[in-house]
C-alpha cells in the first residue's frame, strides 16, 4: 500500500513507517536488548490491534502502535520471513512485545486466565519472546486462517482438522516454517508462537516512545 493511499483511522493507527534512515543491524546488539522490528526490515506487515478497540478487549491498551522484541527474536523472525518470502508470504504481527504494565491493564478488564495470562506470573509476550501473527502474500492479503486473531474457541485450534483443506494448509505453512525457526506453537490459539528460547527471560516493562 502506498503512502498516498487514504486508507481507514483503524488501520493508518495499526501501520508502521518504514525506518527512515537505511536499515539498522543487530550483529552487536546484545540478546536481551528490545528492538523496533521496523528498524532492521522493511518487509514485515503490521496490524496492531491492541493499538485499537479492534481486539477482544474492546479496548486500546497501546498508547501507539509499534512491535518490539528482544534481539534473538528478532533475528528468529527476520529470518523465518525470508523463509515465507521464499514461499511467496509475509509475516503480519497483531502483537509483539508486551509490557508487563500493559497485561495487568488486560487482566483488570479481562481477568480469566482463559483468555489473557495472569499479569502476575505473566506471558512470554511480556518476556519480548513472543507474536502473535498472520501471513499475507507479497501483495499484502492475508491469508484464510479460518478465524480471525484472538478468537477463542475450538475453531482457533491447531488439532481442529474440521475445516477446509486450504485453511489447514495455510496453518500448517505458518506452523513448520516457525518451527523450523526455534519457534513453539500453542495448541488453542493458531496465531501465538513463542520462541523456544525465551521462557526463561524475564518479564519486562521497557515502554516504547510514542510520537
Ligand atoms: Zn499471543
Amino acid at each position: 500500500m502506498s503512502d498516498s493511499v487514504i486508507v481507514l483511522d483503524t488501520l493508518a493507527q495499526t501501520r508502521i513507517a518504514p525506518s527512515e534512515n537505511s536499515l539498522k543491524s543487530l550483529v552487536t546488539v546484545a540478546d536481551t536488548t528490545f528492538v523496533r522490528l521496523a528498524d532492521y526490515s522493511n518487509d514485515f506487515e503490521y496490524d496492531l490491534r491492541y493499538a485499537t478497540e479492534n481486539n477482544f478487549l474492546k479496548a486500546k491498551v497501546y498508547d501507539c502502535a509499534e512491535c518490539y522484541t528482544r534481539v534473538k527474536t528478532a533475528k528468529a523472525l527476520i529470518k523465518a520471513n525470508k523463509d515465507f518470502i521464499k514461499q511467496g508470504y509475509k509475516i503480519k504481527f497483531f502483537d509483539c512485545y508486551r509490557p508487563n504494565s500493559v497485561q495487568y491493564k488486560m487482566w483488570e478488564i479481562v481477568p480469566n486466565p482463559q483468555y489473557v495470562a495472569n499479569p502476575v506470573k505473566g506471558s512470554i509476550h511480556n518476556k519480548g519472546g513472543a507474536a502473535d501473527i498472520t501471513l499475507v502474500t507479497i501483495g499484502g492479503d492475508e491469508l484464510d486462517m479460518g478465524t480471525d486473531f484472538d478468537f477463542f474457541g475450538r475453531k482457533a485450534y491447531h488439532d481442529n482438522m474440521d475445516l477446509p483443506q486450504e485453511i489447514l494448509h495455510n496453518r500448517k505453512v505458518l506452523k513448520e516454517t516457525m518451527e523450523k525457526h526455534g519457534f513453539w506453537s500453542v495448541r488453542t490459539e493458531w496465531w501465538h508462537y513463542n520462541l523456544s528460547s525465551a521462557s526463561n527471560d524475564r518479564i519486562a516493562d521497557f515502554k516504547w516512545e510514542c510520537n
